[in-house]
C-alpha cells in the first residue's frame, strides 16, 4: 500500500512535468514502464541513415527495445544512452542511462508514407509499445527539366534534369509514351540541385540523354524519366507531353482554288530531319508520280536553319489533261528515311483544259429553216470531236477547224488559231417549239466537255387567221382567210370547225404584207382562204381553227377563234350625219354632229343587244366624206343604211318650225350616181327603203308625240350611193329652242333611239 502510495507521487509528479517542463509522458497501463521516443515526429521528412531515440524506464528492468516500420520489427534499438534530463524529471527510476537508439537505414523502404515506433520488453515480460509517429521517406527525387511539357520538337533532342536518390541512382531510364527508349547518362554537375538539396550531397545529380526523335511519327507523345535506386527501389516522375515535327513541308504551286490546265508545274519544299526517302504526288487521292527532290531553296533554308537543308525544293510536272475538268484535289504525300509519311493538306484546284463557247444559237433565240449553229473549242489534249445534241439527243458532229482568230487572242497559251466549228442544223425536222441545243466536246484524251445548254424556240411554221376574228358573228358564207408561213413548204391548210375538219383552204394568195414583215421566209403568197357556209350549222357559238401541215410533215394547228353563227345576224349600218370638221347645223351652242352621234350610239346598243351586227360611219367627232360613208357600209355588205340628222331651218331664220321627218332615195338625174349605177334606182332596194323610213318615222312620232312632217323621196349622197335599202332621218329641229330643249336630253334621245330600233326590228320581220 506504500508502493501505491509512492506511484500516486511519480504519477503527480509525471502530470506536473507534462505540463510544465513539456516532458512527453507514457505509462503502460499495466507495467510500471513509461518511456518516450524523441525522433523521428510525426509528420517529417526522412532521407538516408535516420536517427530513432528516446528513452525508457521500466522499474523491471528493460531487455529489449524493438524498433518497428509499419509494425514490423526492423531492429533493435541500443539501450543505455545517457539520459540526465529523464533522471531529473523521474529520479525515482534511479536510471540515469534510458536512453535508446537506433539507425534506421530509410533506403530500404519505398519512398512515401510509413509509420515508425518503438516496443520495449521488460525484464518481467512485460511488453510496452510506444505509439507511432506517421513520417514520410522521400530518398529519390528527381526532375525533367527538358523537354518542357508542350514542347515541339525535332531532330535529336536533349532529355535532361537531375535526381537525387540516398541509395544512389541506379539507373535513369527514358520512356517516350510508356516504353523505355534508352538510359540516361547520370553525373552531370548540378550545384544548383546541391543548393536546394544540401542534405544529399549530390553536386552531380544531373543526367542528359540524346533522343533521336525521328524515331517517333509526327504528332504528340509522352517522354518520362523512370529512376531505379541502388536499393531497388523504383521512381517514376510525371511524364511531359511534346509534339514532334520532324517533317513538313509546303505545296507553293498550284496555290488553292486556281484554274490549271496543260502541263502544270507543282512544286515546293520539304524538311525531314530524318531524311526525304519520297515525296509522291496525288490526285484525287490516287497516286500520280513521285517528285523530284532537292531544288535549291535558300529561302526555306534561312526560315528554319536547324535543318541545315538548302535543298529542299521539290517539283513535279503534272499533266492535267490525263483529268476531266472539273474540281480536283492534289496532295502531297513525303516519306521519310525514317519510313513516317506526312501529308500535306488537300489542295482543290479546277482543271480547264477543254473550254468553249457556243456563239450561236443564243438563249432565248427563235430558230427556223437552216440555222448555223458555230462557236469556238480549245482543248490541250486536242478535239476529238464536236456532237450538236437537241433536247439530249445528237444530231450531228460539227465541222472543227475554222479560222478563230479573236479566240486565238483571247488564249494565246492554247496556241490554236482555228478552233472555231460549225453545224448545219436543219431545225425543219424539229416539231415548233422550245428545244435544247447543246454541243459537247470530245477530247483526244477521251474527256468530255459539254457546253452549257441553250434554250431556244424552233418556229418553222406560223401563221394568223384574220377572219373571222373571236367575237365576231357570222351569217351565210364567210370568207375564212389568213396567211401561213413554213420553212419546210405548206403541203395543206385545213379548216376546223368545233374540232372537225369541215373543208381545206386554197393556200398561195398574194400577202405583200406578211412578206415584207416575215422576209426571211421569202414568200410573197403565204395567204390563204376558204369559204365557210355557216348556214350548215345551228346557230349559237363555235369554234374555227387552221390546221396546217408542212412539207415535213409537221402539224401545225393555230389557236381557234370563238365565233357565233347567227343566220338573223343581220348587218346594220349607222351612220351619224357630219362631225369632226363639218359640225352641220349649229344652234343656242349645240351641234347637230354631236346629237346625230349621241343617238346613233343609243340605237347602236339597242341593236347589238338584239344580236344584230351593227356597223357605224364614225364613232366620235371625226369627219367622214359623205361618199366614204357609202363606200365602207358597202365593203361591208351591211343589211340596211340608217343615216340620222337634226334639221334646220334654211338660214336659221323660222325657229317656228319643228318636227320629225324622214327620207327615202329618189332618183334624180341632175345626180348621177358615183359607185352605185346597179344599185341606186333599183326598185327593191327602192321599196324596201321605203318600208324602213315608214317604220322608223311612225315609232319616232308614237314615242315621242313630236310633229310629223312625214315621209319623202330624195336624192341625199348617202342614200343614193349605198347599195342596200337606206332611209335618212331628221329628229328634229335643233333651231327651234324648246324641241331644242328636248333633242338635248338623254330621255328624248333614248325615244328617238328606240323608235329607230323598233323600226329595224319591225323591217326584219317583213324582209
Ligand atoms: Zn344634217
Amino acid at each position: 500500500m506504500k508502493l501505491n502510495k509512492v506511484f500516486a507521487v511519480i504519477f503527480m509528479a509525471a502530470i506536473v512535468m507534462f505540463l510544465y517542463l513539456k516532458i512527453p509522458l507514457y505509462a503502460s497501463a499495466q507495467t510500471t514502464a513509461i518511456g518516450f521516443m524523441d525522433k523521428p515526429v510525426s509528420g517529417t521528412s526522412l532521407i538516408g541513415t535516420q536517427k530513432v531515440y528516446g528513452w525508457f524506464l521500466d522499474v523491471s528492468g528493460v531487455e529489449k527495445i524493438e524498433v518497428l516500420v509499419d509494425g514490423t520489427v526492423v531492429g533493435e534499438a541500443f539501450y543505455g544512452d545517457a539520459r540526465p534530463d529523464v533522471q531529473k524529471a523521474y529520479p525515482q527510476y534511479k536510471n540515469g542511462e534510458a536512453g535508446f537508439h537506433y539507425n534506421l537505414d530509410t533506403t530500404r523502404f519505398i519512398d512515401g508514407q510509413h509509420s515508425i515506433s518503438v516496443r520495449s520488453t521488460g525484464k518481467d515480460g512485460q511488453i510496452t509499445t510506444l505509439p507511432a509517429s506517421t513520417i514520410t521517406i522521400d530518398n529519390a527525387l528527381g526532375f525533367l527539366d527538358g523537354p518542357t511539357s508542350g514542347s515541339t520538337v525535332n531532330g535529336t533532342q536533349n532529355v535532361y534534369g537531375w535526381f537525387l536518390d540516398k541509395s544512389g541512382v541506379g539507373k535513369i531510364e527514358v520512356l517516350m509514351d510508356d516504353a523505355v527508349v534508352g538510359q540516361a547518362a547520370y553525373g552531370d554537375a548540378r550545384p544548383d540541385v546541391l543548393k536546394f538539396y544540401p542534405q544529399y550531397k549530390n553536386g552531380n545529380a544531373g543526367y542528359h540523354f540524346a533522343l533521336d526523335t525521328t524515331k517517333f511519327t509526327d504528332g504528340q507523345h509522352t517522354v518520362a524519366i523512370r529512376e531505379t535506386g541502388k536499393n531497388g527501389q523504383v521512381t517514376t516522375l510525371p511524364a511531359n507531353t511534346l509534339t514532334i515535327d520532324n517533317a513538313f513541308g509546303f505545296l507553293d504551286k498550284p496555290s488553292a482554288g486556281s484554274t490549271i490546265n496543260g502541263t502544270q508545274n507543282l512544286y515546293g519544299w520539304f524538311l525531314d530531319h530524318s531524311g526525304v526517302a519520297k515525296i509522291e504526288v496525288l490526285v484525287d487521292g490516287a497516286l500520280v508520280g513521285q517528285a523530284v527532290y532537292g531544288d535549291l531553296r535558300p529561302d526555306v533554308q534561312k526560315f528554319y536553319p536547324t535543318f541545315n537543308n538548302g535543298k529542299a525544293g521539290y517539283h513535279f510536272a503534272l499533266d492535267t489533261t490525263k483529268f476531266p475538268d472539273g474540281q480536283h484535289t492534289v496532295t502531297i504525300k513525303e516519306t521519310g528515311k525514317n519510313g513516317y509519311g506526312t501529308t500535306l493538306t488537300n489542295r482543290t484546284v479546277t482543271i480547264d483544259n477543254a473550254l468553249g463557247f457556243l456563239d450561236k444559237p443564243v438563249s432565248g433565240s427563235t430558230l427556223y429553216g437552216t440555222q448555223n449553229v458555230y462557236g469556238w473549242f480549245l482543248d490541250e489534249s486536242g478535239v476529238e470531236a464536236i456532237e450538236v445534241l437537241v433536247d439530249g439527243t445528237v444530231v450531228g458532229q460539227a465541222s472543227y477547224g475554222d479560222a478563230r482568230p479573236d479566240v486565238e487572242r483571247f488564249y494565246p497559251q492554247y496556241n490554236n488559231g482555228r478552233a472555231g466549228f460549225h453545224f448545219a442544223l436543219d431545225t425543219t425536222k424539229f416539231v415548233d417549239g422550245k428545244h435544247i441545243v447543246t454541243v459537247r466536246e470530245i477530247s483526244k484524251n477521251g474527256t468530255v466537255t459539254t457546253i452549257s445548254d441553250r434554250s431556244i424556240t424552233i418556229q418553222n411554221a406560223f401563221g394568223f387567221l384574220d377572219s373571222p376574228l373571236t367575237g365576231a358573228t357570222l351569217r351565210g358564207d364567210h370568207n375564212v382567210y389568213g396567211w401561213f408561213l413554213d420553212k419546210s413548204g405548206v403541203a395543206k391548210i385545213e379548216v376546223i370547225v368545233d374540232g372537225s375538219v369541215v373543208g381545206q383552204a386554197a393556200y398561195g394568195d398574194t400577202r405583200a404584207d406578211v412578206q415584207r414583215f416575215y422576209p426571211e421566209f421569202n414568200n410573197g403568197k403565204a395567204g390563204f382562204h376558204f369559204t365557210l357556209d355557216t348556214a350548215k350549222f345551228p346557230d349559237g357559238q363555235h369554234t374555227i381553227a387552221i390546221r396546217e401541215t408542212g412539207k415535213n410533215g409537221i402539224v401545225t394547228t393555230l389557236p381557234a377563234n370563238t365565233v357565233t353563227f347567227n343566220q338573223k345576224a343581220y348587218k346594220i349600218f349607222l351612220d351619224p350625219g357630219h362631225g369632226g370638221s363639218d359640225p352641220g347645223a349649229v344652234a343656242g351652242g349645240y351641234k347637230e354632229a354631236n346629237l346625230n352621234l349621241a343617238v346613233a350610239k343609243k340605237v347602236q346598243a339597242l341593236l347589238l343587244n338584239q344580236g344584230y351586227t351593227v356597223y357605224m360611219s364614225r364613232i366620235d367627232n371625226t369627219y367622214v366624206s359623205l361618199l366614204d360613208r357609202s363606200i365602207m357600209a358597202n365593203n361591208l355588205k351591211a343589211d340596211i343604211f340608217i343615216s340620222i340628222h337634226t334639221n334646220s331651218t334654211a338660214g336659221g331664220g323660222d325657229t317656228s318650225a319643228n318636227g320629225i321627218e324622214s327620207y327615202f332615195y329618189e332618183f334624180d338625174p341632175d345626180y348621177p350616181s358615183k359607185i352605185n349605177d346597179e344599185w341606186h334606182d333599183n326598185p327593191d332596194r327602192i321599196a324596201k327603203s321605203m318600208k324602213l323610213t315608214t317604220f322608223i318615222q311612225q315609232n319616232m312620232i308614237e314615242y315621242t308625240g313630236a310633229n310629223n312632217r312625214g315621209t319623202d323621196g330624195d336624192t341625199f349622197s348617202v342614200l343614193r350611193e349605198s347599195a342596200m335599202p337606206a332611209t335618212l332621218t331628221e329628229i328634229g329641229f335643233i333651231n327651234n329652242a324648246s324641241e331644242r330643249q328636248k333633242l338635248i336630253t338623254d330621255s328624248y334621245q333614248n325615244k328617238l333611239a328606240k323608235a329607230i330600233a323598233d323600226g329595224v326590228i319591225e323591217y326584219f320581220k317583213v324582209y
